[in-house]
C-alpha cells in the first residue's frame, strides 16, 4: 500500500499524489459518493444506500484529518455527517484511481 505523499484541495477536486511521482484529481461530488461508512453503504450487503439526490452538486472539502498513517478523514462543506463516520483508506484512494476513469491522473 502507497500512503500519498501530498495531499490538496484543489479547484475540482482533491488532489492527492503518490509516490511523488503521480498524481490524482478526485472530483468532490464523486469522491463523497464513494464513502464507505455505514450510512452510505448496507454493511452485510455492500449495497448503496446514500440518497445520491441528498449531496450538493457544488459540494467540496473544507479540510482533512489523517487516521493513523492509513487513512483520511474529509470534514465536507455541507455539515454532512460523513464528516465525521466516513474513513477513506489510502488503499481505497489509490484503487480508486487505478480503476475509476471519473478519478483524472494529472501528473
Ligand atoms: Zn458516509
Amino acid at each position: 500500500m502507497n500512503i500519498p505523499t501530498n495531499i490538496e484541495m484543489g479547484d475540482d477536486g482533491l488532489i492527492l499524489e503518490f509516490d511523488k511521482t503521480r498524481a490524482y484529481l478526485y472530483p468532490y461530488k464523486y469522491l463523497r459518493l464513494q464513502c464507505p461508512c455505514a450510512n452510505c453503504v448496507e454493511e452485510m450487503t455492500g449495497r448503496k444506500i446514500l440518497n445520491v439526490n441528498s449531496i450538493p452538486e457544488d459540494i467540496f472539502i473544507v479540510d482533512h484529518l489523517e487516521i493513523g498513517n492509513y487513512a483520511y478523514q474529509f470534514l465536507w462543506s455541507n455539515a454532512d455527517p460523513c464528516s465525521t463516520s466516513g474513513i477513506y483508506t489510502f488503499e481505497m484512494l489509490e484503487l480508486l484511481a487505478l480503476n475509476d476513469r471519473a478519478v483524472k491522473k494529472i501528473l
